[in-house]
């Protein structure tokens, strides 16, 4: 916990399995931090992704907490958060939101998503503890635009359109093409080290 006196005030909850994490997320989370105003953008790493589960093998969870670690250890007010992983189990946002509520009882919260997450905001567990808790916060990403719930307060934010996602990032890695530029330098080295998305199993 931090002393009272230095507690952030407004904090965005940017959650997402990180498998691994690319310059789409980066650039959407400095961005957002930027445009609110935030004191603390904490990158949410999932513990178990419940909605994709079954689909394909998710990386162990330490791993994808040291990938973002390292992707964020020299940007100032953005941080890895390892609160789902801690609780262990399927990770919903409602119980992050609560969490942080404990933690941090004076900030005020932000959900931060891409527009093909927040299409399925309505399938979430808790949806609607999520809306009580925090404000929904959009970025878009490139392709058809996505028909967002209009019940929703939605504030959306402008940022740069990445076309990179962390399954093409998996499949380029695993042919042997290079991950320069698209992930960090130190992102790579974890990658390499760990010997992360050599194996067919996860795709
Ligand atoms: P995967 O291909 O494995 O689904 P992903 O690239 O979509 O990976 P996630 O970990 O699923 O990454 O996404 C976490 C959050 O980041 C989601 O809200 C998602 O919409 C957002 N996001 C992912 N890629 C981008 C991008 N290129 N630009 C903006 N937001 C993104
Ligand atoms: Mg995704």
């Amino acid at each position: 916990m931090l002393p009272a006196e230095t507690k952030p005030l407004r904090i965005g909850v940017f959650g997402g399995t990180f498998d691994p994490p690319h310059v789409g997320h980066l650039v959407t989370a400095v961005n957002v931090r930027h445009a609110l105003g935030l004191d603390l953008l904490i990158l949410m790493v999932a513990n178990v992704p419940w909605q994709k589960v079954g689909t394909r093998s998710i990386t162990p969870a330490p791993d994808r907490l040291a990938m973002v670690q390292a992707a964020v250890e020299s940007v100032s007010q953005l941080i890895a958060g390892d609160h789902e992983i801690r609780l262990g189990g399927p990770s919903f946002t409602a119980d992050t939101l609560a969490q942080l509520a404990d933690e941090y009882p004076a900030a005020e919260l932000f959900t931060v998503v891409g527009d093909d997450a927040a299409a399925g905001i309505r399938s979430w567990e808790r949806a609607d503890e999520v809306l009580e808790r925090s404000r929904m916060v959009v970025v878009d990403r490139p392709g058809e635009p996505v028909r967002l719930d209009p019940d929703i307060d939605w504030i959306r934010v402008e940022v740069p359109r990445l076309d990179v996602s962390s399954t093409d990032l998996r499949a380029r890695w695993r042919d042997g093409r290079p991950l320069d530029y698209l992930v960090t330098e130190d992102v790579l080295a974890v990658i390499a080290e760990r010997g992360l998305y050599r194996s067919e199993g996860v795709s």
